[in-house]
This record gives structure tokens, C-alpha cells and sequence, in this order.
């Protein structure tokens, strides 16, 4: 995969990122605002309410806490050994409700990226993400 964009342009997206304490959505959202892409937030229409909505190219983008969204692997995902029933049940459902949000967004047409925030800390692979995602030709 070739950069789409010059080593000026991509240092310029880079410096307009806010620092490590930013909120995660925060952070995706100012790096797709670079890119120069429009984009809505959570339309409550849609379900799931996403995040982050490209509605030109149909597409949408959840920004997860690895935490409540039990981010599979993930250290920041582990779960605490105090009240081990609440947080499991409780995890456990925003799992299996972030599948069915998916899918029912997927039956509609619309083409879903979960950005984790663990991945925000990581700006070149997420950037990398972002950009494979949104410039992915439309298959229908
Ligand atoms: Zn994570």
C-alpha cells in the first residue's frame, strides 16, 4: 500500500493532533479533519448511534474504549478481580451488542471500522487504518 499522502502533508496531519490525553474519538476525529474528509457524529438514526459517520462514502467508524468494549488481547481490557460477575455481564453485553450493531449496519449498506483506542496511541498504523478504510472502493 502506497502513502497517499507527502512526508510534508503527513507530518502537518500529525502536528494538528492534540497530545497523549486527548480522547481517543477525539483524536480520530482531528486526524480524519486533516485528511480533509466531512464527516457526522452520532446520528442517532442510525443504529448503534455511531461515532463517526462518512456519508459519502458510506461508512462509519466506532471509536471503542478497550475497556467497555472488551478489546479481545488487549491490556487495557482486562477486567478487575473485584465484582467479577457485574463486569463480566456487564462487558459481555456491550459485546454481543456492538456485533448486532454491526451487522444491522452492514444489512443496510453501510461499511463499519472500529478503531480501538488502544490504536490511537498509535498514530501511523491508525492513520495507515483510516486511510486503507475510507479510500477502499465501494462493493456492492
Ligand atoms: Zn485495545
Amino acid at each position: 500500500m502506497t502513502d497517499v499522502f507527502t512526508k510534508e502533508k503527513r507530518k502537518w496531519i500529525m502536528s494538528r493532533v492534540g497530545g497523549v490525553n486527548t480522547k481517543p474519538e477525539k483524536i480520530v476525529r482531528s486526524f480524519l479533519h486533516a485528511m480533509g474528509h466531512r464527516f457526522r457524529l452520532h446520528r442517532a438514526d442510525l443504529p448503534g448511534k455511531p461515532d463517526i459517520i462518512l456519508p459519502k462514502h458510506r461508512k462509519i467508524i466506532f471509536v471503542h474504549g478497550c475497556f467497555w468494549h472488551g478489546h479481545a488481547k488487549c491490556h487495557r481490557s482486562k477486567r478487575p478481580s473485584t465484582n467479577e460477575i457485574f463486569w463480566n455481564s456487564k462487558i459481555d453485553r456491550t459485546i454481543r451488542r456492538d456485533k448486532r450493531v454491526l451487522s444491522d449496519l452492514k444489512k443496510i449498506g453501510w461499511k463499519v471500522l472500529i478503531i480501538w483506542e488502544c490504536e490511537t496511541k498509535k498514530t501511523e498504523l491508525m492513520v495507515r487504518k483510516l486511510e486503507n478504510f475510507i479510500d477502499e472502493k465501494k462493493v456492492r
